[in-house]
């Protein structure tokens, strides 16, 4: 759009391109305005830095950035989380794994978040159970920058610590945890999903374990019940078609109560054990 001349809130809404709603997204937040005040103020004029701003933002957009990165934020189960390049953009699949962390964790419970990203779900466990103990990890530096803004932001009490999987420091206590939780990478690095959509713009190494999806999880579970107390649980987000091999995996490992959950696609996606 031609930046020289002046336009509207309404004509930009409808000229920049995108879909109205992302369109008012970025609209709210580049000028700091409300949905209902665009409503009540559709004809008011646009400044030419904010028009160019919001063009170039439409541009990138365009271009597939995704919207949650240009915003700079996503909600997820009712609260704003600050996300960057450096995480993995919160979906709301995700959100089942949370319900899945609250139904098994006991009073004043023990969790252990393994490759929190943002720290979603982390905090968001933190936030909806003051009385629990929560730890996140991450192997980035960056990705643990965004979690503890976010705790900060949310004044969530979560322990971080640094590292790969259960190697991250400082850690929970062996055979001290309730309940060890992941949404680890899991695609397999030759799927074309990698190369479609906001996947292509998100960090890597958060998305595939660089080989077939499944490396993570043997990670994961294999080591879980060194940190597992008696009876406590593991769950795990996975790929639609990565069930069978989960459970497959968590039976070999003596757990025991194997269920997989479905989405609401009704896709298989969460997968939980307990530890015999
Ligand atoms: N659910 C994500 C997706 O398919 C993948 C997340 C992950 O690898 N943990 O877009």
């Amino acid at each position: 759009m031609n930046t020289d001349t002046p336009i509207t809130l309404d004509s930009w809404l409808h000229n920049c391109g995108l879909p109205r709603l992302e369109a008012r997204m970025l609209l709210q937040q580049v000028l700091d305005i409300s949905h209902g005040y665009i409503i009540a103020h559709g004809q008011q004029l646009i400044g030419s830095s904010d028009q160019t701003r919001l063009n170039q933002l439409a541009q990138r957009r365009l271009a597939g950035e995704p919207l949650a990165y240009l915003l700079g934020w996503r909600e997820f189960y009712s609260r704003r989380f600050q996300v960057t390049e450096a995480v993995l953009i919160p979906r709301p699949e995700t959100e089942h794994l949370v319900e899945s962390v609250l139904a098994h964790l006991p009073e004043h419970g023990v969790v252990w978040d393994l490759g929190t990203g943002s720290g979603a779900i982390a905090i968001t466990v933190a936030c909806e159970r003051p009385d629990a103990q929560v730890w996140a990890a991450d192997i980035s530096a960056e990705a643990l920058a965004v979690a503890r803004t976010n705790a900060a932001a949310l004044q969530a009490d979560v322990s971080f610590g640094q590292g790969s999987w259960y190697q991250a420091q400082p850690q929970p206590a062996v055979n001290s945890v309730d309940v060890i939780v992941s949404n680890p990478p899991y695609i397999a690095v030759h799927d074309q999903h990698l190369q479609q959509g906001d996947l292509r713009f998100e960090p890597q190494h958060a998305l595939t374990d660089n080989y077939n999806g499944l490396t993570a999880f043997q990670t994961i579970i294999t080591g879980a019940a060194h940190f597992l107390r008696p009876d406590g649980w593991l769950l795990l987000e996975h790929g639609f078609d990565q069930g069978e091999t989960i459970r497959t995996m968590l039976a070999q490992n003596n757990f025991s109560q194997i269920y997989t959950q479905p989405d609401l696609a009704g896709l298989e996606r969460v997968t939980q054990g307990q530890r015999k």
